[in-house]
């Protein structure tokens, strides 16, 4: 599948936001990360999730993102270099659980949800890290 222009698009856009973070927002994204995952539920797979129905957004100086983005690339400290998303190890969108998110491409996360549909998740392989 080719990503589309959109995809692109969001990716400049995204990384430009990234990089102004490391480069004089970084605590203050780094609050908010750690509010964001207080704020949230641990549930019984050990998944940190919002009280939402979607991938919660956050709102950090006039950008919005999807909040388990927020926390990966806030923690990491980087920008998402071209053509790279953020997968599930647990196959949760909702879950902002720092221990259960990996950088991947497109192509990974779509054999990723095939894979789980397939076999489902072994927690206690995540667990292990
Ligand atoms: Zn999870």
């Amino acid at each position: 599948m080719m990503p589309s222009t959109d995809f692109f698009e969001y990716q400049s856009r995204s990384r430009v936001f990234y990089d102004r973070i490391l480069v004089g927002y970084h605590d203050e994204a780094l609050r908010l990360v750690e509010r964001l995952l207080n704020d949230a539920e641990t549930d019984a797979n050990g998944c940190i999730v919002a009280d939402t129905i979607h991938p919660k957004k956050v709102r950090f100086m006039g950008y919005q993102d999807r909040a388990y983005r927020f926390v990966f690339y806030v923690r990491n400290r980087r920008s998402p270099p071209a053509g790279e998303v953020v997968r599930h190890r647990c196959n949760n969108r909702r879950c902002i659980n720092p221990d259960h998110l990996v950088a991947g491409t497109q192509l990974e996360n779509i054999e990723d949800d095939r894979d789980f549909r397939a076999n489902g998740v072994d927690f206690a392989l995540l667990l292990r890290g």
